[in-house]
């Protein structure tokens, strides 16, 4: 999160937080902004309307890319969030998925491995989020095998 009149201007000295993640310098957020897709993107950023902390991109948005994307790789430290998995990152799933209505959004999204984004379509796997980044957890991501053996993926710090 950012407030956004740090977004506008170059010398606010303020930080931003990327959810689930910690304290980002606003220079760097403005950087990853400018590096994603730069002003087309800002549009499309939303405010919290109490505290103006950045909440995310447009909730119509179907794919996660730009800005969106490059967030998860960092909340995800760029390895698949997938039970005893840690290739690199390849995917950016939709833990509810775009046709069940689940938003591209830092909450719904996880990043995974190329095996990872069409295990979770198998019968008997199922993804949910536990805790959306937002508050003091972490995001969290419970995995349901077959099984029915559970497994939980918390975002590093
Ligand atoms: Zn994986």
């Amino acid at each position: 999160m950012l407030p956004i009149d740090a977004l506008l201007d170059p010398d606010s000295p303020a930080t931003g937080e990327l959810v689930g993640h910690g304290p980002l310098p606003a220079g760097i957020v403005r950087d990853l902004l400018r590096a994603t897709g730069g002003k087309r993107w800002w549009r499309r950023l939303f405010a919290h309307p109490g505290h103006g902390g950045l909440l995310g991109g447009d909730p119509q948005k179907r794919r996660f890319d730009g800005f969106l994307a490059r967030l998860i790789d960092l909340r995800d430290h760029g390895r698949c969030r997938d039970p005893y998995c840690d290739a690199a990152i390849r995917h950016h799933d939709h833990i509810v998925q775009s046709r069940a209505g689940g938003p591209a959004s830092l909450a719904n999204g996880r990043g995974v491995c190329a095996r990872g984004n069409y295990v979770r379509e198998m019968p008997g796997w199922d993804v949910e989020t536990v805790h959306d980044g937002h508050g003091e957890h972490p995001h969290t991501v419970r995995t349901t095998t077959p099984t029915g053996h559970t497994y939980t993926s918390r975002a590093g710090p």
